[in-house]
């Protein structure tokens, strides 16, 4: 059997509306999807706006430059998560500062971020990690303090919820992604949401190129074509009319490994539940306990699954051990524990929308069964 990583679940109305664009010739971000999916989506997080955006490290990207924050101010971020959320604060002009995640929920630790705070820190980027939200009210408590903005990535998160409000609804600004492995896919695609009229003028504004009245093709800044098509938003309103099911099945999955792998020694599976959030499983992790096999043993630990069929990602890789931001003399001599141990130690195994039981109980046996080997 081969079980891919993930496999997306397009049997809903995705054909229908796709062929609606080509039927009524709207394939452009003209087409009424696209405004569809950005009022269903803001609702859907209990926000006023919603932007949409070609993917998800635009948006972010979009969204921190909107913000407009004064060249040089600092962003605290967590260390692990991918790069992209490193990359839309430097290319704002910002200055990104990490921080060290929690070892149960893998998501930034509120404790580290206030011991980075700075006179020159002007916002905090929360990004929600493979299922388990960063705990907000905690966060957003910390920023509204000491005057912080918060930036949250809930890429990871469309459906998820942190103390009974919606991730994709805490930040000032908030960034989605439509990739496939996503909750809701648009092939490629992602959203800002916000609730602020100004904010969300400047996001729509900096998506198409900074278009401004009066006169068209007169600009006063620089923008990007960042839009997303009608195609990909018919895409969206299919998967947005499927969430709930979708986040069923997540988590229905996510409890099958959770029974099917209880008890393999070596193996740290997910967190099933904090006091503010039941774990969504966007990815299904495990971690090798310490002790378990070689300083490399996840790479082989990997290769065996890859070898029984079962597909495989390895987590994130730390933002200070990146060696794009080695060589621009960032980071240097820090130290993020947990973010260096999990990313060494830790993978993920096939989630997708579309697997059957039997594809889960295949996966969780020949998890066992390399831990086995491997003990
Ligand atoms: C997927 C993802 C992104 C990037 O989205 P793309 O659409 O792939 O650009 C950003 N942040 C997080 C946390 C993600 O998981």
């Amino acid at each position: 059997m081969n079980v891919s990583v993930n496999e997306p679940d397009l049997s809903g109305n995705e054909k229908r509306y796709l062929a609606e664009c080509v039927d009524t010739g709207w394939i452009s971000s003209e087409g009424p999807f696209v405004e569809r999916l950005e009022r269903g989506m803001a609702a859907r997080c209990g926000r006023a706006h919603g932007v949409a955006v070609c993917n998800g490290s635009a948006a972010l990207d979009a969204a921190v430059m909107a913000l407009g924050l004064p060249k040089g101010s600092e962003v605290i971020l967590p260390s692990f998560t991918i790069i992209s959320c490193a990359a839309a604060v430097l290319r704002a002009g910002l200055v990104p500062v990490l921080a060290d995640s929690l070892p149960d929920t893998w998501n930034m630790d509120v404790a580290s971020v206030e011991a980075k705070i700075t006179p020159n820190t002007r916002a905090v980027m929360a990004v929600h990690i493979y299922g388990m939200p960063v705990d907000m009210a905690a966060l957003c408590a910390l920023a509204s303090a000491r005057g912080l903005l918060v930036i949250e990535d809930a890429a990871e998160a469309i459906g998820q919820t942190c103390s009974n409000k919606a991730c994709g609804g805490w930040g000032h600004v908030s960034c989605l992604s439509f990739y496939p492995n996503k909750h809701v896919t648009t092939g490629e695609g992602g959203m800002i949401l916000c609730d602020d009229d100004a904010l969300a003028e400047r996001c729509r504004s900096l998506r198409n190129l900074c278009f401004a009245p009066p006169r068209r093709f007169v600009h006063d800044a620089l923008g990007f074509n960042f839009r997303m098509s009608n195609l990909q938003a018919a895409v969206g309103m299919a998967q947005l009319e499927r969430l709930d099911a979708s986040v069923s099945k997540k988590r229905s999955t996510g409890a099958m490994y959770q029974s099917l792998l209880k008890g393999v020694r070596g193996l740290r599976l997910p967190v099933e539940r904090t006091e503010y959030a039941e774990n969504i499983y966007w990815v299904f992790g495990l971690v090798l306990e310490d002790g378990f096999g070689a300083e490399d043993a996840a790479v082989e630990f990997e290769r065996r699954l890859k070898e029984r069929g079962v597909g495989t990602r390895p987590f994130f890789w730390p933002m200070h051990e990146q060696p794009v931001f080695q060589k621009m003399g960032m980071f240097r001599g820090e130290r993020y524990p947990v973010a260096e141990a999990i990313a060494r130690r830790g993978f993920y195994i096939p989630s997708g929308l579309a697997m059957t039981d039997v594809q889960i109980e295949y996966c969780a046996e020949a998890v066992r069964s390399v831990a086995e080997e491997l003990a």
